[in-house]
């Protein structure tokens, strides 16, 4: 099939490779000439795992290419993926207005029929206004379009394996016509019909459900996934604050609950809070529809609620530990909202870091990604070039993203680098015994450190920033 994805970020670029991955001949487009400049140079915007070799090959083999001509792209595709950014507006809502230029752009240059899908997250009902923009500015072309809400549930970190082995499609359609393009598009991955080249052991054996909704239906699926999986987050942080309070230790807390097959151990991570550019807009803008449509909204208001507390708790902590933050030399590890991203839109390291600038501390920093985005909005922090570099000379450290790597960095080491072996863990990374052990003074987030604790650190595959 012949497909055009508007928007070249973390979704429409995954989507666009993996599109032409699985077969169909893409061509992706984006308002950002230096993005597609970017793409057509061989490079890539963003990092992403496995995204650099299936642009590359695919680009070789000619199914794959980058056009700064939106109306070319528009008119090359049988079906047009919308995946430009919706983000926050002061007040919470969806800021739709990229959607809107969008829609209304197809509608003008369009010479043929189109399945028009929306892939980004959107509130429920945007497709009905997508409808209806296609069909006022289309009027004079007489092309006919069909729309469809297509809700994307890959995450960052894993978004190509997530993308070409999903769990689950969900299709909102409102004719049969555009459920039959859609199983059209997806039919290499729901029948496993591909050989993956990026394949791992991580990619699930089984086959992926194919849900066929309605559009509202669609629409709703995503904000309502987004905002149970910040709800559950919240709720385990709420839990590991109690832990820390009365005695009791998180990681024993939550491998029992992740045992109930009814909770299950996923999102059960607690620390610094959730970040990254889907749960804190997308549970914010679901607030806002609910209140909008009168629902009672509360338990999602008080998950949001938890979340922004976090930094400042955690802020608090760091106080007490070292008394005067002003001209303290302050190590942050890692800046990405999660690991395997370069990613800091929203992450809580970027939130806490200005927090610690305001208040006159050092902040110098190391992410193996990131470093690049954070140092456009954090130009007065020091950049490392390792964590070894980080550390020299500082009063603290704080571990603000959980990159595996950083498990097995030589800690000795670093405790010898720094002025004082003061280590705030705000993502319950590390071991706390060993840490102890190494002589360290180590914090983390609802963790008892009791002497001579024997339990063993439950196996934590999954961390909460994980969407
Ligand atoms: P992004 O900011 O990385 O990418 C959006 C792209 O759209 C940018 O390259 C931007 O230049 C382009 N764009 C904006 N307005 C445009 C216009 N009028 N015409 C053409 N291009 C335009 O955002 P993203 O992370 O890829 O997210 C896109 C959407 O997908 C959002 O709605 C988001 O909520 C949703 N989503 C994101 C993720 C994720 O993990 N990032 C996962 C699932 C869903």
């Amino acid at each position: 099939m012949r497909i055009c994805v508007i928007g070249c970020g973390y979704v429409g670029l995954v989507t666009g490779a993996c599109f032409a991955e699985i077969g169909h001949e893409v061509v992706c487009t984006d308002n950002d000439g230096q993005k597609i400049t970017t793409l057509n140079d061989g490079g890539l915007p963003i990092y992403e795992p496995h995204l650099d070799e299936i642009v590359r090959q695919n680009v070789a083999e000619k199914r794959l290419s980058f056009s700064v001509n939106l109306a070319e792209a528009i008119r090359f595709g049988d079906a047009v993926f919308i995946c430009v950014g919706t983000p926050p507006l002061p007040n919470g809502e969806a800021d739709l207005s990229a959607i809107d230029n969008v829609a209304r752009l197809i509608a003008v240059e369009s010479r043929s029929p189109k399945l028009v899908v929306e892939k980004s997250t959107v509130p429920t009902q945007t497709g009905q206004h997508v409808k209806r923009a296609l069909s006022i500015y289309g009027r004079k072309s007489g092309v006919e379009f069909t729309v469809a809400s297509n809700p994307e549930f890959l995450r960052e970190g894993t978004a190509v394996l997530d993308f070409l082995h999903p769990d689950r499609i969900v299709v909102g359609v409102d004719d049969r016509g555009s459920e039959e393009q859609l199983r059209e598009v997806y039919r290499p991955i729901t029948e496993q019909r591909f050989r993956c080249r990026v394949h791992n052991d991580s990619c699930p054996a089984q086959k992926p459900h194919f849900l066929v909704t309605s559009i509202n239906s669609a629409e709703l699926i995503k904000h309502a996934c987004n905002s149970f999986l910040a709800v559950k987050i919240s709720y385990a942080n709420m839990v590991a604050d109690m832990c820390e309070k009365l005695g009791a230790d998180i990681d024993e807390v939550t491998q029992a609950l992740g045992l109930d097959p009814r909770i299950g151990r996923h999102f059960l991570s607690p620390g610094l809070g959730f970040g990254g550019f889907c749960l804190p807009k997308d549970i914010q803008a679901f607030i806002r529809l609910g209140e909008r449509a009168g629902v009672d909204v509360s338990l999602l208001k008080s998950a949001e609620a938890i979340n922004k507390q976090r930094i400042e708790s955690f802020c608090n902590k760091a106080r007490q530990l070292l008394w005067v933050l002003k001209d303290k030399r302050i190590a942050v590890l890692g800046l990405a909202f999660k690991p395997n991203t370069d990613d800091i839109r929203f992450a809580p390291a970027i939130d806490l870091i200005n927090r610690l600038l305001v208040e006159g501390a050092q902040i110098q920093a190391y992410d193996p990604e990131a470093m690049g985005k954070a140092s456009a909005v954090l130009p007065s922090v020091r950049y490392c070039h390792d964590a070894y570099e980080l550390t020299d000379g500082t009063d603290a450290l704080i571990i603000a993203t959980e990159w595996p790597e950083f498990k097995n960095l030589d800690w000795s080491s670093i405790r010898d680098r720094m002025l004082r072996p003061l280590v705030l863990d705000g993502r319950n990374l590390l071991d706390a015994a060993a840490m102890k052990a190494l002589g360290f003074e180590y914090h983390s987030v609802g963790r008892e450190t009791r002497e001579g604790k024997t339990n063993e650190q439950p196996e934590r595959t999954v961390h909460s920033r994980e969407v």
